[in-house]
């Protein structure tokens, strides 16, 4: 395989972006001058190198400092502890926030669990959110929200994660509600608009 295949490959496992896409994205990077890709590279690997992930709520943010593990959102001490919404990617957390709707916190599943998989715990944080969420229970937990995508893999995690949190949420008398009955078929929350998260939230169920 040669490099712009090679590229081809890499670029076409993004979300949302085919082989075409993928092919012109190499020919555009082909006719950049030097500085473009020096500074492309230099991005890519200072990415990695300045991201961490949250300890709480497992989002990805940017380290300011060196012994900093809680996100904006977890150190925010004004944030409601009664409300926990789980999503599935830090593109859907990001979106909701922008609404500014939801005051709770947050938890990150990192994916979903496609339809009939046997092991979802290599799909999604599971045994992170139950070590979160006994934390939470015992500090005054109310509401779990499940906030995924309407879509049959979302329901599909929904479903999953419901069975697996439902010893502690019945302990604690912990409500769950779900995001995705105030979402209309086929949503994806990353796509939602403001008033759309607003009435999702209004008419959590
Ligand atoms: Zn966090």
């Amino acid at each position: 395989m040669n490099s712009i295949d090679k590229l081809i490959k890499i670029f076409s496992e993004f979300p949302g972006i085919g082989p075409k896409q993928a092919r012109r994205f190499v020919y555009f990077l082909i006719t950049r001058h030097e500085g473009y890709i020096d500074e492309l590279k230099r991005e890519i690997t200072s990415l990695r190198a300045n991201i961490e992930s949250c300890v709480e709520c497992r989002r990805y943010f940017t380290k300011s400092s060196i012994d900093k593990k809680l996100c904006n959102i977890c150190a925010d001490s004004t944030r409601d502890n009664t409300s926990l919404m789980i999503v599935s990617r830090d593109v859907d957390l990001e979106n909701i926030e922008k609404s500014h709707f939801f005051n709770g916190k947050y938890f990150v599943l990192g994916g979903t669990v496609p339809i009939l998989d046997k092991n979802p715990e290599q799909r999604i944080r599971l045994k992170d959110l139950l070590v979160l969420l006994n934390r939470m229970s015992e500090n005054g937990l109310k509401e779990v929200i499940l906030g995924l995508d309407a879509n049959s893999e979302g329901e599909y995690t929904t479903d999953i994660i419901k069975g697996a949190v439902s010893p502690i949420t019945e302990k604690y008398s912990i409500k769950i509600s779900e995001l995705g009955r105030g979402l209309s078929t086929g949503s994806e929350l990353e796509y939602s608009d403001p008033e759309t998260i607003k009435n999702a939230l209004k008419n959590r169920s």
